[in-house]
């Protein structure tokens, strides 16, 4: 039998997820974390120095 009513979306299943720092991969709480925006899509980072090297070269660190 086929389940119905699976409509958790994406925010919903990303919020329960730990951030993680793109750059040096520690996770994080996402209350305490920079947050910077790239390309429609939000980016944690743990402190201020991890999120402007993410800034310099976001296609190295951001996969699609
Ligand atoms: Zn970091």
């Amino acid at each position: 039998m086929r389940k119905f009513g699976h409509n958790i979306n994406r925010n919903d299943i990303y919020y329960d997820i730990m951030p993680i720092d793109p750059v040096c991969g520690i996770e994080m709480d996402e209350d305490l974390a920079t947050i910077h925006e790239y390309d429609g899509k939000k980016y944690y980072f743990c402190c201020e120095g991890c999120r402007s090297i993410f800034s310099r070269k976001p296609g190295k660190y951001s996969k699609k």
